[in-house]
């Protein structure tokens, strides 16, 4: 089971830093403050993903 750590993800659409665990980037509806951007869209799941392999 993988644990909830805290990552560092930047929005790929305005640069908006967020840093929270990483189950809150993967919760339905969740979008950037910023821009309101999903994180469901592709290029934003790729920047969780990377922000989890630097965690
Ligand atoms: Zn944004």
């Amino acid at each position: 089971m993988l644990e909830d750590k805290i990552i560092k993800v930047t929005c790929p659409k305005c640069g908006t830093q967020m840093s929270e665990a990483a189950s809150f980037f993967k919760k339905p509806g969740k979008s950037c403050p910023g821009c309101g951007r999903q994180f469901t869209t592709e290029r934003f799941k790729r920047a969780i993903e990377e922000a989890e392999n630097l965690a």
